[in-house]
């Protein structure tokens, strides 16, 4: 459950352009985006609005991610920027769209947006990205180790899995957010998946 990201660009001029060539690039680099090969490019004409028209002159990137916002602090936000840049770049006339999947509402994501949004990504980096889901908790728990908050990672039932953005280290919880179980050495013994898995299966 969550926001996921969505991005559009409409072309200044509506004209021809390789949307397979595009893709391949921006697949080449970029982490965030769907792309299956030439039958499912993560580039595609033409974008679905709420009543499910394709607009013309608009393009759809297929992301990946999480959406991220200063309200929603959870996707990676400079790669969700670095793919708009890569459209810019090719496309010096895209006007380039952000949102997230549960709303119409787009921003126009142009450079001056962007680097407003980098400021408040990179100043709360630390303090609010992945407290989102924080909100359930009766408390956030403190990490035994360097006393710093934890963000609420994953959950199950009653019980909340949480890491802290220092230290990386888990924690597991019970409804009252009470620590019930955490690691004994933080930095030397990452978790493993499965370990964390069972953990979270407490
Ligand atoms: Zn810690």
């Amino acid at each position: 459950m969550g926001l996921d990201a969505i991005m559009y660009f409409r072309l200044g001029k509506p004209r021809e352009i390789d949307t397979k060539l595009l893709s391949y690039k921006l697949a080449s680099f970029s982490r965030i985006v769907w792309h299956e090969g030439p039958d499912s490019p993560c580039i595609y004409a033409g974008r679905e609005s709420e009543i499910h028209q394709v607009l013309e002159n608009f393009y759809t990137v297929n992301l990946t991610c999480r959406f991220w916002s200063p309200d929603y602090a959870r996707g990676p936000f400079l790669e969700i920027c670095s793919v708009a840049e890569f459209i810019e770049s090719e496309l010096p006339d895209a006007e380039v769209m952000y949102g997230d999947d549960c709303s119409e509402n787009y921003y126009g994501f142009g450079r001056a947006f962007r680097e407003e949004w980098k400021k408040l990504f990179f100043d709360s980096a630390y303090s609010t990205y992945r407290s989102a889901f924080n909100d359930r908790a009766a408390q956030v728990p403190i990490c035994s180790f360097d006393n710093q908050p934890m963000y609420s990672h994953a959950w199950s039932g009653d019980k909340s899995l949480w890491a802290c953005n220092a230290c990386k280290e888990y924690a597991l919880t019970n409804a009252d957010t009470i620590i019930l179980q955490s690691r004994p050495e933080p930095y030397k013994n990452k978790p493993t998946f499965e370990e964390i898995l069972s953990m979270a299966k407490v």
